[in-house]
């Protein structure tokens, strides 16, 4: 394959059909409030755009079909607002998935979700260290339960990175036992687990509705930004597991190009089978999508 002179023709072929499974679409004072929180406890600087159109205008030039937007609420009393004002975007903008929340401390966890996804919510996020609660917290069991009705994904901050190590709510221990109390549930643990990586691939391993998602840990900065080795990964992991690891962002809070989320992967020369899945397959079945005859 040769590249055109601006040395993006093979990756613009291998990447098409993309969804990105992990990007985060917020009203502005709460962006502001995420970026000031990761600021402060990070050395990120963060340029890319927050707004929808914005964001909307990365993922197209990179040629992603669909992304998938996942809130989430540090405070009781915030989901219900959020999750509808997410759905309310997704109503005109034909490339986003919209995922709900709900916060363990919310007084109709289940109700809420349900709400959310009459309104067209596609999955639910929790961000365990953030919302101080273990993946199968029976506060939050209410709202596993109504995505098993709903037959509705759910993805996690599950692991202990990028500073959560010492957090009693994350981790291979805490996330298995969530999915041996719900191993109907399609559930993904994001940023590959990190940092325990195996545990989390010998999970996906073990059960097939445990996903994971490449975001950040993948990038070619992951060494810089989060003290992780991508290349610790090896290629027969991606090859093996490629039904369930799928490609996520983090856009827009990513301190480097949009690009380096998806460079690392492409750099590795895989089976295009294997992109295929990583890039766009994986993630409609975690979604419950029928991809077209062909796909
Ligand atoms: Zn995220």
């Amino acid at each position: 394959m040769t590249a055109d002179s601006s040395g993006r023709g093979d990756e613009a072929r291998e990447f098409r059909r993309a969804i990105d499974t992990h990007t985060h679409l917020f009203p502005a004072a709460l962006t502001d409030a995420i970026r000031r929180a990761l600021t402060a406890e990070t050395d990120w600087e963060f340029s890319h755009p927050v707004t929808r159109s914005g964001i909307e205008s990365i993922l197209a030039e990179a040629g992603v079909e669909a992304y998938v937007a996942l809130p989430y609420v540090h405070e009781r009393g915030m989901a219900d607002e959020l999750n509808a004002w997410l759905c309310t975007q997704a109503a005109d903008a034909a490339r986003l998935i919209p995922f709900a929340t709900v916060h363990p401390e919310d007084d109709d966890v289940g109700g809420i979700v349900r709400e959310a996804f009459e309104r067209g919510a596609r999955g639910l996020k929790f961000h365990c260290p953030v919302q101080e609660c273990k993946p199968g917290d029976s506060r939050i069991q209410p709202a596993l339960d109504v995505a098993l009705e709903y037959d509705r994904p759910v993805t996690y901050h599950g692991g202990t990175a990028p500073m959560y190590e010492e957090s009693p709510y994350v981790g291979a221990d805490v996330f298995t036992e969530l999915v041996d109390s719900y191993p109907d549930l399609r559930v993904c643990c994001a940023h590959m687990g990190t940092y325990e990586v195996e545990a989390f691939l010998s999970l996906a391993r073990d059960n097939e509705n445990v996903y994971l998602d490449t975001t950040f840990a993948m990038s070619t900065e992951a060494q810089e930004t989060m003290g992780f080795d991508p290349d610790s990964i090896a290629d027969s992991a991606f090859i093996e597991l490629s039904q369930s690891i799928m490609y996520g962002s983090d856009l827009p809070n990513i301190p480097y190009p949009y690009r380096a989320e998806r460079a690392g992967l492409l750099s590795r020369d895989l089976p295009a089978e294997t992109y295929r899945d990583l890039f766009y397959r994986t993630a409609t079945s975690y979604l419950g999508f029928d991809p077209a005859p062909g796909e």
